[in-house]
């Protein structure tokens, strides 16, 4: 019989591999990025659309195309017990706005500027900027077909690092053309590739023929000499899709936005058309690539919607975070710690600080604990240690005399002074309106 005083030790659970707890104070850091993005949104009058986490796998696989890392090894797929829905957590978020955008005809009125922010699932080896939990922020330009709107978000994109203060990272462009376009060239490329098998490896053997263009992207050092002589896309593309790109072009030139024309970008993804791009640094390794999108012209169609052009990126948010640094995205400081003395004074300070808060000031209160609550001096250390500007002490003497001590924690040269407990809400007022 197991003695019901020491019940057995439970096992201790960890988070799963690549999926990260995001903890204070460094959570700090990502509200503070998420409230950037959400004011650069709005002045770029892209509304917020929040879409569910697991939608059908057939939205991914047609969506992303079957021959792409994604789709072939990198979702995290399942059979949902009730019902044998084959079912996937999102690997990128641009088919779920795109099917939530047929499904309400949220196109019914012209184009829609849509934003989101969250998690997305890969099945990745982790390291340093890759995870299988990860974080995007995504703008997507549903319904718009001109080369103004591929310049639109690629400004806001380059808008947003510099809000960030990411100054240190490249534009690089690309067109893909049109299907007929990458059709000529994707012949060009593998009769270019068959002449050159003895030198391919496996991998790229098996995708000669169902994606030539991913062999582009191997990082395969053997290979390499003979990727650079493949043939080039932009010398397929006709006057039409040429234009596209110098009318964007054009655009980043007015607005001072530097590029460099990469014409071996290709994307992971086979619903690009035309424009792509990629915001890339140098200094987060061979996780690089910290913004990435394009037009995609033909998504919609190939999700079961009418025809409507499209533009759109993804950004990593834990390889943004990683660029900022510690230190540059500030967050607003602690207000207010209240020390306390006595428990039975606990309904009114409770009022006091109500009052303070509704007035617009953060403030953290001294709890009981472990069954008793600290010495007044080792309350002024937490206070300190707190950040707070100001510690409020609701002492017995204060409290017999109903006002509460104001001490300044950061400049020595503010007088501590007491204020009438009636009183405070002028004081947060007063505060306020200083800062
Ligand atoms: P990569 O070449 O680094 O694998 P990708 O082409 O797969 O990137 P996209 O699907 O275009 O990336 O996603 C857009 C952005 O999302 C990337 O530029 C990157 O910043 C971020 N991202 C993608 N996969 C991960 C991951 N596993 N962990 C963290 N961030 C990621
Ligand atoms: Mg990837």
């Amino acid at each position: 019989m197991t003695n019901p005083a020491t019940p057995p030790k439970a096992e201790k659970l960890s988070a799963i591999k690549g999926m990260n707890d995001i903890l204070p104070p460094d959570s700090a850091r990502w509200e503070a990025l998420e409230d950037t993005v959400r004011r650069l949104m709005r002045a770029y009058a892209y509304e917020n659309i929040r879409t569910p986490i697991v939608e059908h796998t057939a939205l991914f696989v047609r969506g992303l195309g079957e021959v792409t890392d994604i789709v072939e090894k990198e979702m995290y797929s399942f059979e949902d017990k009730l019902n044998g829905d084959k079912l996937t957590m999102r690997p990128e978020n641009t088919a779920g706005v795109v099917r939530a955008a047929i499904e309400h005809s949220l196109l019914y009125n012209g184009g829609k500027r849509l934003y989101y922010m969250g998690p997305m699932f890969r099945h990745e080896r982790p390291q340093r900027g890759r995870y299988r939990q990860f974080h995007q922020i995504g703008a997507e330009a549903l319904g718009f077909g001109g080369p103004e709107l591929d310049a639109e978000v690629i400004l806001m994109a380059h808008a947003l690092c510099q809000r960030l203060g990411i100054t240190d990272i490249e534009l690089q462009i690309n067109s893909l053309g049109q299907p007929h376009e990458r059709n000529a060239h994707r012949s060009a490329l593998i009769a270019h590739f068959e002449a050159h098998h003895d030198v391919l490896d496996p991998e790229a053997q098996r995708r000669l023929h169902l994606n030539p263009l991913r062999l582009l992207d191997s990082k395969n050092p053997a290979m390499q000499e003979v990727i650079g002589a493949a043939p080039k896309l932009i010398e397929f593309l006709g006057e039409a899709s040429k234009a596209h790109l110098a009318a964007v072009l054009e655009i980043l030139d007015a607005n001072g936005v530097a590029h460099t024309l990469n014409h071996r970008l290709v994307r992971g993804l086979d619903y690009y058309n035309l424009t792509v791009f990629e915001f890339v640094t140098t200094r987060l390794g061979s996780q690089g690539t910290v913004c990435a999108g394009g037009r995609y012209d033909y998504l919609m169609e190939q999700v079961g919607g009418k025809p409507a052009p499209a533009v759109g990126w993804a950004m990593g948010m834990e390889r943004v975070l990683e660029l900022i640094g510690e230190q540059a995205l500030v967050t607003a400081p602690l207000d207010v710690y209240a020390l306390v003395t006595d428990v039975a004074d606990f309904p009114r300070v409770h009022q006091c600080l109500q009052q303070l808060r509704q007035c617009g000031l953060s403030v953290q209160m001294q709890a009981v604990a472990d069954g008793a609550l600290p010495g007044i001096k080792s309350q002024f250390k937490r206070a300190d240690a707190s950040g707070a500007r100001y510690a409020l002490i609701f002492g017995s003497d204060e409290m017999a005399d109903r006002v509460v001590t104001v001490k300044a924690l950061r400049d020595a040269s503010v007088a501590q002074v007491r204020r009438p407990l009636d009183a405070v809400a002028q004081w947060a007022y007063s505060l306020q309106s200083a800062d």
